[in-house]
């Protein structure tokens, strides 16, 4: 009777304990996605899908080499896993775990009913440096606190040898159907709105070259070279990170070796695992907090008086805010798929704190746009920046726009690429086109309001509302 492997969220070969676990049961491996149609999950955004469909054409090259083949599915899991199971006979389904409330609640029916039907299920950590139920706090609940919560984990990290995937994979005599990926038209056609997505190479071998290329010319220096958002100085990891292409296990282990062959890499080291570590305390805190992408952990902010302003919103997403660089990241975002992180906090800060935009509007944008859209880091870093969440950014701090813009963006280079209208302006005006005079308005061949846009809202001005609407949610008014 053959094993299932339910691929999910872990869209490689190696370093997979469930398909490790498979290949050790001896039984003939079938390979299964099914994409989650009509559960209770979130459905996935448009970049999201964008990705999936490069990334399954990968898996299913690799498996094929292997001399499996991947069966697609639509529909609701729990239907469609159940009937495959029965139609090929399975003895063994298995799977690498979720962390989301609802993919957890149906993936614990799904066991529960193959079980029934006397299907043995199996499910394991291949998303995760540390399960999110073994890092508790000296009273046993979950941390709150990012700092704390790494100095517990960061021991925790189990050293063990990844899973061994053996060369040749043993596939059923017969293969069941199913769906075709064309058929599932993932990828955008009119209009074609990734032209600019293609620097991204989804699936497991683009994963390994990204971290190697970061590893060798990108770790050193890490620490500093990561807040301009110029030259970017992150690894790229995060979408791949997002579909298991590659785990943050091997991600460790690789990061680890590198840095003990090579002197002087202590602290970038320390600084890149440190944001390993935050994607680890958001997946704890989703797993701990079912509604976070819906529900303010502070729960006071259920009273703020969130604006409605469409017009502003329509402008903020955009990328027509009048503010460079908010509209430099909001521009690189629908180009690309993403968004550098210091960007992320300006743009994300903007729209709660200057337009007074509710966060959740902000997230679901991102959710629809990124291509490492993230339950748990999306939800949790727009609560961090809206100062609703768990350890956030206190709500009074509110970034200014045109001085993060001169501190991380100090020649403008960021903001001349991404908004090409201002490429003409000198550096000390970049970031602040109106306070630009007229002549040097009109040397850039610039005219503000129909080249580019006046801001929407004066920064002071926004600020000080921002503030009294903050007072008032103390105060209860
Ligand atoms: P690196 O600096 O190379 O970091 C390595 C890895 O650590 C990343 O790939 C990522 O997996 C993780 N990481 C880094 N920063 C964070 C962080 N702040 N929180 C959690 N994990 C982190 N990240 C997502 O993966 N998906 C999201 O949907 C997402 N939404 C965000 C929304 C907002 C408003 C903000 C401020 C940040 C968001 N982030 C999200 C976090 C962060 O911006 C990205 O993970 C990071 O920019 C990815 O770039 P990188 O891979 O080069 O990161």
């Amino acid at each position: 009777r053959p094993a299932l492997v339910w691929f999910r969220q872990d869209l490689r070969l190696a370093d997979n304990p469930a398909l490790a676990a498979a290949a050790a049961s001896g039984r003939p491996i079938i390979p299964v996605f099914v994409l989650a149609v009509g559960d209770t999950t979130r459905p996935r955004g448009a970049a999201s899908l964008w990705w999936l469909d490069k990334s399954l054409r990968k898996l299913a090259e690799s498996l094929e080499a292997k001399g499996l083949r991947l069966v697609l599915r639509l529909g609701d899991p729990q239907v469609q896993l159940l009937s495959l199971a029965q139609e090929v006979g399975a003895g063994l389904v298995v799977w690498n775990r979720l962390y989301d409330p609802a993919a957890v609640e149906r993936d614990t029916a799904i066991k529960r009913d193959l079980e029934e039907a006397g299907v043995e299920a199996r499910s394991f950590n291949g998303a995760l440096l540390n399960e999110p139920w073994t890092v508790r706090t000296g009273a046993g609940g979950p941390f709150k606190v990012f700092t704390a919560y790494w100095r517990a984990a960061k021991p925790m990290v189990a050293a063990e040898p990844a899973p061994v995937i053996p060369d040749e994979l043993t596939g059923p005599r017969d293969w069941p159907a199913g769906d075709h990926l064309d058929d599932w038209r993932l990828h955008p056609t009119a209009p074609d709105w990734s032209t600019g997505f293609s620097d991204w190479a989804p699936g497991e071998a683009g994963a390994l070259a990204r971290l190697e290329d970061f590893l060798q010319h990108g770790l050193k220096g890490y620490s500093e070279r990561r807040d301009p958002p110029a030259r970017d100085g992150g690894s790229r990891l995060s979408p791949h990170l997002h579909w298991g292409e590659i785990g943050p296990r091997q991600v460790w282990r690789m990061a680890l070796a590198h840095a003990a062959s090579r002197p002087g890499l202590a602290d970038d080291l320390d600084k890149f695992l440190s944001e390993l570590g935050w994607r680890e305390f958001n997946h704890q805190l989703l797993f701990n907090l079912p509604d976070l992408a819906k529900v303010n952990v502070r729960p006071e902010f259920d009273r703020f008086a969130w604006r409605g302003d469409p017009a502003a919103l329509a402008a903020w997403r955009r990328g027509r805010t009048g503010y460079p660089l908010v509209d430099a990241g909001m521009r690189e975002l629908w180009a690309t798929g993403f968004m550098h992180n210091r960007v992320r906090m300006v743009v994300a800060s903007f729209l709660v704190k200057h337009l007074l935009i509710d966060w959740r509007v902000g997230e679901a944008w991102f959710w629809d746009t990124l291509v490492d859209a993230d339950l748990a880091n999306n939800a949790a870093n727009w609560q961090w920046t809206a100062g609703s969440g768990a350890d956030a950014a206190p709500f009074f701090r509110i970034f200014n726009p045109v001085a993060q813009g001169e501190r991380f963006d100090p020649e403008g280079a960021y903001v001349r690429r991404w908004v090409p209208e201002l490429a003409g302006m000198p550096a000390g005006y970049i970031h602040a086109p109106w306070t630009a005079p007229a002549a040097v308005l009109a040397q850039a061949g610039m005219r503000l309001g129909r080249d580019y846009p006046h801001p929407i809202v004066e920064h002071a001005e926004a600020r000080a509302r921002a503030l009294a609407a903050f007072q008032d949610l103390r105060t209860g008014d």
